[in-house]
């Protein structure tokens, strides 16, 4: 709308064509300045009759000249009555702009005085109106007029103006400006010219007019506008005003540019979908794909997840949809789910619960074992009665290779009608292996654990940890944490495998563990296990496991009956001496199923119905010998043999081990070799001293000794040994050199020796297997074992005497190197 002084040109056309005067009754301003000046003789309350102009969509205010349109009939008489008159009407708002006919009711309550300027009749018969509004003025009541078409009585006709220049007036006014300023900006409707018109404004009513007919006021914030006659109330009034509709606009600006960003992702997203299908149809594919993954979306709603892994697999089922069907990323994805999706999620096998028939199926799997098979009868006994353990027992098999440790873990399955897998941890460094590669790596695997349990197809089965003792760990990981954690009934109901990325549960599992060696197992995770010895076996027993359970098994891996194949007590004594020398029994099966496997092409070539395995065909099919325990040597003077209990490639063995001895020229001292720990070089020492401190006793001529060396050499240099159960064979060996005596060659002996005694030492069974498998008759052991001899067999106890020694000098009495004999004997 143009401003009074903007409009110099059409103020001078105005001027020009005037119609008429107003007359007395209302006054111009007496005053420019200071004074509020009323045009009523100074009475707000004298009430003026004018004619009645009602707007559609304008709001005047004082100060306005405004152009408008004039079409309806009352309005066009109301508009020749004032330029009949004096030339001044009345303009108010109405409320409802749709209106044509308006009664008091429908319009506001404040409005403007203002003086025709100029009149033009228009061809379409309506007038455009030009006016200058001049006056404020609140309708009483308005009248239907045959003069006029409405007439309008009306109060307060008033035209308020700043008093004086006052601080806080400016401060305000300022303030308005700048808040007007910044609502131009944010709205974009900036116009220097309109801040610059406004610069010159000091007058605040002026300056509130301005303003309040350039931002977007209500009518009822219009009206108000009105109604203020004190100019700080206005000032205020405005300000306030004004930064609310700042407020909205920039929330406004927010929500726009929110919808803009959704708008765009939503349009990118099916932009590329709908790209995606029609390269998916270009290239012919697509159906397939979409049918496949919608067959998976439908599984997953089927199978018995968790929740955490149905939300993992629905948000992965998401991706599928936008992929290409042959990127290499739909096939990970989707063998992903695949592998999620066959898991046995509450899948669980029915357990066998007649304890009698475990029983037998646990006894009749392996010979003798007879308190592991104890152990596991009990074990299972509790689980089939109490189902969730807070505390579970793993039990680990430990003992020598071939003893029958892997087989009975997996007659526990089969005792219990469950499967068995095994999971070779020999070598493993990487937690990987266990845990599953994430699914980053390209090629990733889940860990061999839920791998087993997948293939399996149940949530219960056996797990054999095969070989845990032989694990390492590298900058991978360490597998041993992973086995913490498995094996610990509190965390394994939540497993969390790298691949899978979900929690599965393990605590349907038997995990059972095996291992040649217990030292190599960390303190932590040897705290979890329940370690049971598995012994090795005598020649006696080999030859009933051969005979029960090893030819049977093989001539059924071979298709053959036991009527086709007959081998007597003897050959199969004559394998076990000479073909093997093993703690177990996993050398005798190979050298079995090499018979076996000769024999039966022997069958097939010869058309025969039977083989006899008779002493030349041992040596045909198994050639040579190995192991000759008769070709031991005759005795020597310093030879002993020593019982050990040595750490093998395979496991922990028994072995007889020669020690030998003898003087060389020197200056009094003691000399070895033999590639020996701290511990061995340690015994010889002690050996040594304690001969010479008996020197006397023992009629050895110590003076003699200071100008030679002994010598002491363990055969076998290359492999190292440690420990100090030799003491007492070393003492023997020394003494023999010293003494120029002979050992008998079917003596061994062990024990660690001090000054004084002779102390208990580890691996008896072991060491009273191998002096009998090497033809030893007598074996020397320190009294403190005794109570491991409950665990020897008759058959080692019948051919073996075992006597328990005090001292090393028992040895020695007990030979009658020394005399009287006063040890005990068994
Ligand atoms: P380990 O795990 O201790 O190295 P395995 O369990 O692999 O030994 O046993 C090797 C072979 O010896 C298997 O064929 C097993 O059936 C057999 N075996 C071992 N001990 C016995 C036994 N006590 N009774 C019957 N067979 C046995």
């Amino acid at each position: 709308m143009p401003k009074k002084d903007e409009q110099s040109s059409l103020k001078t056309a105005v001027e020009e064509k005037k119609s008429e005067k107003v007359d007395g009754s209302i006054r111009t301003r007496a005053s420019e300045e200071n004074e509020a000046v009323f045009f009523t003789s100074n009475k707000e309350k004298d009430v003026v009759v004018l004619p009645l102009l009602a707007l559609k969509d304008l709001s005047p205010f004082p100060e306005m000249i405004m152009p408008i349109f004039v079409g309806r009939e009352k309005s066009v008489k109301a508009i020749d009555y004032a330029n009949a008159s004096n030339g001044n009407v009345f303009l108010i708002c109405q409320k409802d702009p749709t209106l044509e006919d308006v009664e008091q009711g429908d319009l506001e309550e404040y409005g403007v005085i203002a003086e025709i300027k100029q009149v033009i009749l228009l061809q379409d018969r309506t007038l455009k109106v030009l006016l200058e509004c001049k006056y404020t003025a609140s309708l009483i009541e308005m009248r239907e007029s045959e003069k006029c078409g409405m007439e309008a009585f009306v109060k307060e006709c008033y035209r308020a103006y700043s008093i004086g220049l006052q601080e806080e007036r400016q401060a305000l006014q300022k303030t308005l400006k700048s808040e007007f300023d910044k609502y131009l900006r944010m709205t974009k409707t900036f116009d220097t010219n309109l801040v610059n018109f406004l610069e010159t404004l000091h007058d605040s009513f002026e300056i509130g007019y301005y303003i309040s007919e350039r931002v977007n006021l209500s009518n009822i914030e219009k009206q108000k506008v009105l109604s203020i006659k004190d100019e700080e109330e206005l000032l205020e009034y405005l300000i306030l005003k004004i930064e609310y509709l700042i407020k909205v606009v920039e929330i406004e600006k927010r929500i726009k540019n929110r919808l803009k960003s959704q708008i765009e992702k939503n349009q990118k997203d099916y932009y590329l979908t709908e790209q995606m299908k029609a390269i998916q149809k270009e290239i012919g594919e697509g159906e397939d794909s979409r049918e496949e993954v919608s067959k998976l979306e439908e599984k997953i709603h089927k199978v018995k997840l968790s929740e955490h892994a149905r939300n993992t697999a629905l948000a992965e089922v998401k991706k599928l949809k936008y992929m290409n069907q042959f990127s290499s990323e739909f096939s990970v994805i989707k063998n992903y789910l695949d592998f999620l999706l066959e898991l046995p999620w509450g899948i669980n096998t029915e357990t066998n619960k007649n304890l009698d028939e475990i029983k037998q199926s646990l006894e009749a799997s392996h010979f003798g074992i007879k308190e592991v098979k104890e152990r596991v009868y009990e074990l299972i006994v509790q689980r089939n009665r109490v189902k969730s353990f807070s505390k579970s027992t793993i039990l680990c098999f430990y003992g020598a290779p071939g003893i029958g440790k892997t087989s009975f873990a997996y007659a526990i399955g089969k005792a219990m009608g469950l499967k068995t897998v095994s999971i070779p941890l020999g070598g493993v460094k990487d937690e990987s292996v266990l845990r599953g590669h994430r699914r980053t790596y390209i090629g990733s695997m889940p860990g061999r654990i839920i791998q087993a349990v997948k293939d399996v197809g149940s949530s219960n089965l056996v797990i054999v940890l095969d070989e845990i003792g032989s694990m390492g760990s590298d900058w991978r990981g360490n597998p041993e944490d992973v086995l913490l954690e498995v094996l610990d009934p509190m965390q394994n109901k939540n497993f969390q495998d790298n691949y899978l990325g979900t929690g599965f549960d393990l605590s349907g599992i038997i995990f059972v563990a095996t291992t040649n060696y217990l030292d190599t197992i960390k303190p932590a995770l040897l705290d979890r296990l329940e370690v049971i010895h598995l012994t090795g076996y005598t020649q006696e027993e080999k030859e009933k496991i051969a005979t029960d359970y090893l030819i049977p098994k093989i001539l059924a891996e071979h298709g053959l009956t036991k009527e086709q194949f007959s081998i007597d007590k003897e050959r199969l004594n004559t394998i076990i001496r000479n073909y093997t020398y093993e703690s177990g029994v996993r050398g005798l099966e190979k050298q079995l199923s090499k018979i076996i496997r000769k024999a039966m092409c022997e069958i097939e070539a010869q058309k025969i119905d039977k083989i006899d395995i008779t002493e030349e065909r041992i040596n045909t099919f198994l050639k040579k010998p190995v192991y000759r325990p008769e070709e031991r040597k005759e005795s020597r003077i310093g030879v002993v043999n020593g019982l050990a209990y040595v750490r093998s490639r395979e496991g922990q063995e028994g072995e007889v081990l020669l020690i030998e001895s003898t003087l060389t020229p020197g200056e009094g001292k003691v000399e070895f070799t033999g590639n020996l720990g701290n511990m061995m070089k340690e015994s010889i020492q002690i050996a040594y001293k304690k001969l010479l401190s008996k020197s006397d006793e023992y009629g050895i001529n110590a003076e003699d000794l200071k100008n030679k060396n002994v010598y002491v050499n363990f055969p076998s240099g290359g492999t190292p040994k440690d420990g100090p159960s030799a003491g007492v064979a070393i003492f023997c060996s020394i003494f023999s050199t010293l003494k120029g005596i002979k050992f008998p060659n079917e003596v061994a002996m062990t024990g660690e020796i001090t000054l004084y005694d002779t102390l208990k030492v580890g691996g008896i069974k072991e060491k009273l297997l191998a002096a009998y498998r090497n033809g030893i008759t007598k074996v020397f052991l320190p009294y403190d074992n005794s109570l491991d001899l409950e665990d020897i067999s008759k058959e080692v106890l019948d051919n073996i005497e075992v006597v328990l020694i005090k001292k090393p000098e028992d040895v020695l009495e007990n030979l009658s190197f020394l005399g009287s004999k006063q040890c005990v004997s068994i």
